[in-house]
């Protein structure tokens, strides 16, 4: 099922978390002399409108990004670059917020399995080191791994349009840091009052994940509540950098 569209939900809460905290990461990453991999399994198609019908529908960007107070900080930094370049209203997906911040010597390899996302996608991204690929995102991400260079991110962002999609992304991740040990690897999650998140929580607890949680609602309410993030093999400093976000959120 591919109903899922990201422009309704560009630059949300849940996108403020998870893409402060991919920054951070990738600050961290490249700043070794070694070229680096990102690769994602759900893209998404890389650029966004917050003044599209589909942006203005939801409104949820009024309460991400619109009320953002900015600050020092590498992500702020990108959201300036691309609003230069695409106009006020431009909102980078996660793909181009990687793809910013990498250097010509690390490669990206991305996944979008939906027809006209997967060519949005290509046309915002082309780049020498940028592949994008048209392809299911877990089996493609396992036949790439582990890369020739070794060290890199995997950014896991599903839809979670059907319920079983928690437990498939677990396994997933387990079998990934298998073949891939040195990964570090990213995994977004709502807060839903289904709470279908700890059956994802309980597979990966094996390999000993950094959990950070974003509340900015009502765990009763309909809907989202919150946003979290897996963190398997996190970055040294790891601790720092997800407390600089919540700060950046005003989040305690
Ligand atoms: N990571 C993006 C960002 O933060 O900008 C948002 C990605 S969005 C939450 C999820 C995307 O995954 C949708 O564009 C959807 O079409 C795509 N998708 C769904 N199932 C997929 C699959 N099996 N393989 C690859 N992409 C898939």
């Amino acid at each position: 099922m591919l109903s899922y569209q990201h422009a309704y939900h560009a630059g949300n809460q849940a996108d403020l978390h998870k893409h402060m905290v991919l920054a951070e990461l990738l600050t961290f990453l490249t700043q070794k002399p070694r070229p680096i991999t990102y690769i994602e399994t759900h893209a998404g198609r890389g650029l966004y409108d917050l003044a599209s019908p589909e942006a203005l529908k939801t409104g949820e960007a009024e309460f991400g990004i619109g009320t953002a107070k900015g600050g020092d900080h590498p992500y702020f930094e990108i959201i300036d670059e691309i609003r230069e370049r695409h106009g006020a209203s431009a909102y980078p997906g996660s793909p181009l917020i990687a793809q910013s911040m990498l250097r010509p010597i690390d490669q990206l390899h991305l996944f979008e399995l939906h027809p006209q996302e997967h060519a949005a996608l290509k046309s915002n991204l082309a780049a020498p080191n940028t592949s994008v690929h048209f392809r299911d995102g877990f089996t493609g991400v396992l036949a790439l791994s582990p890369p020739k260079s070794n060290a890199g991110l995997v950014l896991i962002d599903p839809s979670y349009e059907v319920k079983t999609e928690y437990a498939l992304t677990g396994l997933f991740a387990l079998d990934l840091a298998k073949l891939w040990p040195k990964a570090t690897i990213v995994i977004w999650y709502p807060i839903l009052p289904a709470a279908r998140h700890h059956e994802l929580l309980s597979i990966v607890s094996p390999l000993n994940p950094f959990v950070d949680e974003y509340h900015f609602g009502d765990k009763n309410q309909r809907g989202m509540s919150g946003s979290g993030l897996i963190l398997i093999n996190p970055v040294p400093g790891a601790d720092q950098q997800l407390a600089r976000v919540r700060a950046l959120l005003g989040h305690t």
